[in-house]
């Protein structure tokens, strides 16, 4: 677990609500997995782009999923501000500044890995809050998929360590000697 609580207690009370935070929380992996397998083909990082590519496409199963398991029950539309995340980032903030336009496989997996870590974190804490024993079980599975996902791309950050310091100047630039 990473040491850092969330700010807000948050409570989630219906299977609707879960599965609206559910699909939003995918919804958002999957437009994040294709913004960076862009950035990856613009880097000449085809594995990569490929990978993200294969990222997107279960989060986008997964989004059909949630739909199709809500059936009959009707999901609220949250808006951004209405959705109970742990903390006060919403997921999307924040990381999109780190979408630099040399942005390496490690930047790429950073950001992937935070917002896995995040979603996990989410799901645990439902687990943990839920008095509905239906609720539990399913936020429980929820969370053991983001489980999975956290430890594909920390597998993932084995293969691209962090780059040297440097890896963002300009190489157009005469390097600078001392
Ligand atoms: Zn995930």
């Amino acid at each position: 677990m990473t040491g850092k609580q969330p700010k807000v207690l948050i409570s989630i009370e219906t299977e609707a609500e879960l599965l609206a935070h559910a699909h939003a929380i995918e919804q958002d992996a999957l437009e994040r997995y294709r913004m960076l397998a862009d950035q990856m083909e613009a880097h000449n990082n085809p594995v990569l782009a490929e990978l993200f590519r294969e990222l997107a496409s279960h989060e986008e199963k997964h989004a059909a999923e949630i739909l199709s398991r809500a059936g009959n029950i009707a999901l609220p539309d949250l808006r951004p501000s209405e959705f109970k995340w742990p903390g006060v980032d919403s997921p999307e903030s924040a990381e999109l500044d780190l979408a630099h336009y040399k942005m390496t496989p490690w930047h790429a997996l950073q950001m992937a890995l935070r917002a896995e870590q995040r979603a996990f974190a989410f799901f645990d804490h439902v687990v943990n809050s839920a008095g509905d024993p239906n609720l539990k079980a399913w936020a429980e599975e929820f969370r053991d998929e983001e489980a999975e996902h956290v430890e594909l791309v920390e597998r993932l950050l084995e293969k691209y360590p962090e780059p040297e310091p440097g890896w963002d100047e300009d190489d157009d630039l005469p390097a600078l000697q001392d």
